[in-house]
């Protein structure tokens, strides 16, 4: 075994050339992999110098940009981008700023400015054209099932409710209106969510930025409060502090909470506490919603993350629903690298825990 004194003592005795080659071959070494990276990056990178004059440009900006870096080089942002004033933006403003850039042939990127210590500006530049498309895709195609197949519902919806105003009913009649308005409003929410976990399926885009989970609790808490309040539910949040950040998409993420949410408001009585718990390392972030609800029998712990899966529970069967919330929950969360699993009593309640990984930044 080595005496870890022995160790240093004798890493100690290297003479101080020697420790200078070792630092200037590290020093090299790294100068060559930011080389690398910034030769290779498909993100566009520029880099003014503490005079405000353009010194580095890689590949790909001068091929986003459609100049020689040649062009750029020496000249200020002003001079050298003056077609492009939220490129010239991006250099000029104090602090990391975000903007929306317009590159030649009608595409989009997203450009990251930064000031360094030495006062060099770094500005980072992606192109997201067919990102970008592919949400505007998403979103004609939400609005076409909207129009071809809620719209319908609605009216049916809508006549239902109308039958009751011309004439008495018997209570026949009236309860199997209550169905059908159950039913449709169950179709209503099925289509909505079947669009949302093709899209994600299909390999809909995530964003990809640091993330911190604690926001995106608070959203989800704050956007299911009205139902909350309606069952007189508490939701008592324990985060803690700080609590590691996870690269990630916010807005996929708020619907995985408020989609356990919701399920841990429906399936439990009024008056009870729902519990959101978030917590992590270096390595994971961990986040569970718990509740003291009808909880779920053990044989079903692993379906209820099945497409379209509702327990057998009367309770359950009762309570509007499609049987997508958990799969739209955990697919998310499995496209960001993570897991999420189930535990539960039945009648005690349950707790669905999600694990993402952490990012160093
Ligand atoms: P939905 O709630 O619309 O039925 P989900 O995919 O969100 O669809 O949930 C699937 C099933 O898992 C539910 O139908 C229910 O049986 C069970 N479930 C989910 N969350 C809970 C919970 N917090 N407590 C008890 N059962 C739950």
């Amino acid at each position: 075994m080595t005496d870890p004194e022995k160790t240093t003592r004798k890493r100690r005795k290297f003479p101080d050339s020697i420790t200078q080659t070792i630092q200037m071959t590290h020093e090299s070494s790294l100068s060559q992999m930011y080389d690398f990276v910034f030769r290779s990056s498909d993100n566009g990178i520029m880099v003014t110098d503490a005079n405000g004059l353009i010194e580095m440009v890689n590949p790909a900006a001068a091929g986003m940009l459609a100049v020689h870096t040649e062009e750029l080089l020496g000249k200020t942002p002003e001079e050298a981008l003056s077609q492009n004033p939220a490129l010239v933006n991006l250099f000029m403003r104090e602090g990391e700023q975000t903007l929306d850039i317009r590159l030649p042939k009608r595409r989009i990127a997203v450009g990251v400015g930064r000031t360094l210590t030495s006062g060099e500006r770094v500005v980072v530049i992606q192109d997201v054209t067919e990102k970008r498309e592919l949400e505007s895709r998403r979103e004609s195609l939400t609005q076409r099932m909207t129009h071809d197949l809620r719209n319908p519902i609605s009216a049916i919806i809508g006549f239902g409710e109308l039958v009751g105003k011309y004439g008495d009913l018997n209570d026949e009649q009236r309860k199997f209106l209550m169905r059908l308005r159950q039913t449709t409003n169950k179709l209503y929410d099925v289509i909505g969510s079947l669009v949302d976990l093709a899209w994600i399926e299909a390999g809909m885009p995530l964003a990809h930025r640091p993330t911190q989970m604690s926001t995106v609790i608070d959203k989800a808490v704050n956007q299911i409060g009205t139902l909350a309040l309606e069952r007189h539910i508490t939701i008592a949040i324990s985060v803690q502090t700080p609590l590691p950040v996870i690269m990630g998409d916010p807005e996929r993420l708020q619907i995985v909470i408020y989609n356990l949410l919701h399920n841990a408001i429906i399936y439990s009585d009024p008056e009870s506490t729902v519990a959101i718990h978030a917590w992590g390392d270096d390595n994971d972030v961990y986040c569970s919603v718990g509740d003291r609800g009808i909880g779920i029998a053990d044989d079903e712990l692993d379906k209820v993350f099945d497409r379209m899966y509702r327990s057998r529970d009367e309770r359950v069967r009762d309570t509007p629903g499609g049987g997508l919330g958990l799969t739209i929950a955990k697919t998310i969360i499995q496209r960001h690298g993570g897991d999420m699993w189930a535990a539960s009593n039945l009648g005690l309640g349950s707790t669905f825990t999600l694990v993402l990984p952490t990012v160093r930044l």
